[in-house]
């Protein structure tokens, strides 16, 4: 089944209206629909999808994301933080601490670069690397979970990592993960600004000319 809720005009799901609902739509799959239920009782579903509804309507268009987490990280109770930063943002990641700290957590902050693996090691040649340097040291998102998962701690937040290097991190976390900062080195860290550019200024970056 090829999806398309973001060109659905119906959404019958939100204001829930059955009547509504797109000829091929998700919420038509029972095999997947019919079984979340049960899902969602398990108790730590439960508590993180009760908890998320709770903050996204506590903080509506109130609480910035940072607030968010916090809320979150509360409500949830969490104790022990594990901040998994790209070193380009090391004042960022210092900063974002320093406030989770003021609220009375405790917080781990592990660089991308830990471990200080070269790229070579996983098959990237000297002109591949962005500076043209054979020991260049590689990304480590598998390391920074893994001494999160060592450490135990109870939730960990992603400030900045690559694209691909965050998929590996969601893919090791043994804790429940969420992004504060998504990482985009042209926009200042708002990738949607290309989205919002698409129609005009990025329109041929963005549009493959056929
Ligand atoms: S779930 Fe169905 S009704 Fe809702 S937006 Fe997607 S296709 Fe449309």
């Amino acid at each position: 089944m090829i999806y398309k809720c973001a060109n659905c005009g119906l959404a019958g799901c939100y204001p829930k209206d059955f009547t509504r609902l797109a000829e091929i739509c998700p919420t038509k799959d029972e095999e997947v629909q019919g079984s979340l239920a049960e899902k969602y009782e398990e108790p730590e579903n439960h508590m993180l999808a009760k908890n998320a509804a709770l903050v996204e309507a506590e903080g509506y268009g109130q609480q910035t994301r940072i607030l968010e987490i916090i809320n979150f990280a509360n409500k949830c109770g969490y104790k022990k933080l594990g901040l998994a930063f790209c070193l380009g943002l090391r004042y960022e990641a210092m900063q974002t601490a320093k406030i989770l700290e003021a609220h009375g957590f405790e917080v781990l902050t592990v660089n991308c670069k830990n471990g200080g693996f070269y790229k070579a090691g996983v098959g990237i040649a000297k002109e591949q690397t962005v500076f043209n340097d054979a020991e260049e040291v590689m990304c480590n998102p598998i390391g920074q979970a893994e001494i999160f998962n060592k450490e135990k701690t109870d939730f960990n937040i992603i400030l900045g990592l690559c694209v691909g290097h965050d998929s590996l991190f969601f893919k090791y976390s043994k804790a429940p993960v969420t992004v504060f900062a998504a990482k985009d080195r042209v926009t200042g860290h708002n990738p949607l600004a290309a989205i919002y550019l698409s129609k005009i200024y990025y329109k041929d970056k963005l549009f493959p000319k056929k």
